[in-house]
């Protein structure tokens, strides 16, 4: 198999190399449409999440060991701590775990765990049956996928969870030939702190996208001139009003303008997009207030139905029964319905309670 072709023989629309400061990444090498594919690559490397690190840990080697040397070569390669503290605390795990392995062996699963640990992504949600027995959940590397870098206002949208074992990546906009083709590693609707800290906190870099730095105008902007191409005399203070700088306001004026271009533009992927980002946004919101003001939350929480609603017919018109996009999107306007239901239940409880 050539190293550019995915599973089935598709080119990968991208190349990879070197980024600036943030290491490696990957560059669209021909344009490539909204809603095409990207990747669709199979897990190489995953961890069984047991409570005991030492199964844990056995679950990652086993699986190590199966690939074929030039894999394993691959696996090694990827980012990972390097600090010597931090890989002399990863070697407890394995000196015992029962296997008798060399220093040279010792050096090796250290850094296959810390490639793990940096580059993992949930491949399967743990479950717990009806008897109470919980199956734990998978986390697992993909050596093409793992060379994507995050943006807090990323190009591509992923799922490596609504098909076990696979990372599939398809672009919510048009990407440039040459351009970084980037996805987010956080939930991406959360304040700017709140993502700068936990992009620090899990992955030890500081944030330097376009959103987090400013605005990433470039989107916009072309939305922008598709639609006062289509429409030259609208009022343009009332159509593209300028970006409020900073703050909750900013994300949700940015998301819904968005939104309202690419509703009078009706351009299918992007519009679905569009949809699910607003969606993403609101339940952000929901998740934030749930705590404290929770018919605030019911509210926000039935905007993201509205838009999730949309996005499912949007994708109807996309995408083929049985799509894994689209079957992600209703899945998820499910799990959002059934968390409406669930708070308007806890606030009649409590408003009984009180009468
Ligand atoms: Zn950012």
């Amino acid at each position: 198999m050539a190293e550019n072709l995915q599973a089935d023989g598709y080119p990968d629309p991208f190349v990879v190399r070197d980024s600036g400061f943030k290491g490696m990444g990957c560059f669209a090498s021909r344009d490539i449409k909204a809603g095409e594919r990207v990747l669709v690559e199979r897990c190489a490397l995953w961890e069984v999440d047991h409570s005991d690190v030492y199964d844990r840990t056995n679950s990652l080697l086993e699986s190590y060991l199966q690939l074929s040397e030039t894999d394993k070569a691959k696996i090694r390669d990827l980012h990972s701590e390097t600090n010597p503290v931090v890989r002399f605390r990863n070697q407890a795990a394995f000196e015992h775990s029962g296997h008798l392995i060399t220093a040279a062996q010792l050096d090796e699963c250290v850094t296959v765990r810390l490639v793990h640990a940096a580059n993992c992504f949930e491949i399967e949600s743990s479950k717990t049956a009806p008897d109470g027995t919980r199956t734990p959940s998978r986390t697992g590397v993909f050596i093409k996928a793992s060379r994507f870098n995050h943006s807090c206002d990323p190009n591509c949208w992923y799922t490596t969870t609504s098909w076990t074992g696979h990372f599939i990546c398809t672009p919510m906009r048009p990407i440039k030939e040459g351009e970084e083709i980037t996805i987010s590693y956080i939930p991406n609707q959360a304040t700017r702190e709140k993502r700068q800290a936990q992009l620090l906190r899990c992955w030890g870099f500081i944030c330097q996208c376009n959103r987090c730095e400013g605005w990433d105008t470039d989107y916009d902007v072309h939305l922008e001139e598709a639609y006062k191409a289509l429409n030259p005399n609208a009022d343009e203070e009332r159509i593209l009003p300028r970006f409020i700088q900073g703050g909750r306001e900013a994300e949700e004026h940015r998301i819904l303008r968005r939104l309202e271009l690419l509703q009078a533009l009706l351009w299918p992927p992007e519009l679905y997009f569009g949809y699910l980002d607003a969606a993403e946004f609101f339940v952000q919101l929901k998740n934030e207030n749930k705590r404290t003001d929770l018919e605030q939350s019911i509210v926000y929480s039935e905007r993201a139905e509205g838009y999730l609603d949309n996005a499912v017919r949007v994708g109807e018109e996309i995408w083929e029964p049985g799509e894994i996009i689209w079957q992600d999107c209703m899945d998820y306007a499910e799990k959002v319905k059934a968390g409406t239901i669930e708070m308007k239940a806890t606030l009649d409880a409590f408003n009984a309670s009180q009468s």
